[in-house]
């Protein structure tokens, strides 16, 4: 696997041209912002009078709308939600991506399921930091950055990935490693990993265990620091040091408990429904899902919202949290 650096990459690829970033959220506004600095001539494209909008005018930009944005800019970044970002696309970018132009993306949902078929006298490629948006901003601010993908999906001017590694370390991705990937591989992975990891398992593990725990008896407050408040701890010695780093630092009590007693909460059948996972990742059938629960009104995201608000975990974290003076910004 081959990474790429500053040096690797001529940020001239971009001089001249002018980046429209379509979003002025998460990474909206971390990404227009560094490119900026950067030295890019960056515009933004926000809806009028929305606290994003006026997050941007504080930062000096003047926000124009999607339309305006795509037809002024020779590169077009789309940093809307995933959910919104088709019919956008179709309403008010699709009519202004001539010839020469390229559309890019933070990740690559709507290319991979095809929600967004580009035409082919356009280059389109990825730039995919590793890291929420205000994480983007801080580290390029002091210097540094946070590592991103990047991948092509149309190479229509011969020059796409020059621009992608420009765009990269326009960005800051450049002085902390940047990584190729394709659409696919970028897609499918990140929706796994949300939803087996990262969201999903790793909720279902705490709230599995804390229920355990208080309807066995014991204290509610203390089931809540062993399952959620110390998983922080744990999560920082895996960052540092992987699996080997954590086991290492943890008692020996802890270890041997934990690989024997691991493997019986995930197990075989766990492993099973894993694949099925991926399987609806892979097949499209869980972006269909989406669509069409984003189509509907979201009925179903807002039930399973209201059920997760609900938990006794939560009323109990957000007490505790309250008296513990230091988690708080
Ligand atoms: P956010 O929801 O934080 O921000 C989206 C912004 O787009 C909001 O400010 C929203 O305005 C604005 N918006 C919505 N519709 C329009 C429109 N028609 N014209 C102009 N602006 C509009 O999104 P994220 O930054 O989280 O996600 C953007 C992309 O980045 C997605 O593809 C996502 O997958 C990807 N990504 C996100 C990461 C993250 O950490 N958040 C990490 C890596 C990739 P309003 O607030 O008024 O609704
Ligand atoms: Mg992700």
């Amino acid at each position: 696997m081959k990474m790429y650096y500053d040096s690797d990459a001529e940020i001239s690829q971009l001089s001249g041209k002018t980046v429209a970033i379509v979003g002025y959220g998460s990474q909206g506004h971390a990404q227009a912002q560094n490119l900026r600095d950067s030295g890019v001539n960056v515009i933004v494209a926000e809806m009028p009078d929305t606290s994003n909008w006026k997050l941007a005018v504080s930062h000096g930009f003047t926000p124009i709308s999607a339309e305006e944005a795509a037809e002024k800019a020779d590169i077009v970044q789309i940093l809307i939600p995933d959910e919104l970002q088709g019919k956008v696309y179709a309403q008010s970018i699709e009519k202004h991506m001539s010839t020469g132009k390229a559309l890019v993306f933070s990740h690559g949902f709507n290319i991979h399921y095809k929600r967004i078929q580009p035409n082919s006298e356009i280059d389109v490629y990825m730039v995919a930091p590793k890291g929420p948006g205000h994480l983007v901003r801080r580290t390029y601010a002091e210097g540094a950055g946070v590592p991103a993908l990047i991948a092509i999906y149309q190479d229509a001017t011969g020059k796409a990935k020059d621009l992608a590694l420009a765009h990269a370390c326009g960005i800051g991705a450049g002085r902390a490693g940047i990584i190729e990937t394709t659409f696919k591989e970028e897609t499918e992975t990140d929706l796994f990993g949300e939803q087996v990891v990262l969201c999903g398992g790793v909720t279902e593990l705490v709230k599995g265990g804390f229920e355990t725990l208080v309807n066995a008896g014991y204290q509610p407050e203390i089931a809540y620091f062993e399952c959620l408040h110390e998983l922080k701890l744990i999560v920082d010695l895996f960052y540092e040091g992987g699996i080997a780093g954590m086991y290492y630092s943890v008692s020996d009590t802890a270890e041997y408990g934990g690989m024997t007693r691991g493997p019986r909460v995930i197990d075989a059948d766990t492993k099973k429904r894993m694949e099925k996972i991926l399987q609806e990742v892979q097949d499209g059938s869980f972006a269909e899902e989406w669509i069409s629960e984003n189509e509907s009104g979201r009925p179903n995201m807002k039930k399973l919202r209201d059920e997760h608000r609900a938990l006794k975990i939560e009323e109990v974290g957000k007490k505790l949290r309250e008296m513990m003076s230091w988690i708080k910004k």
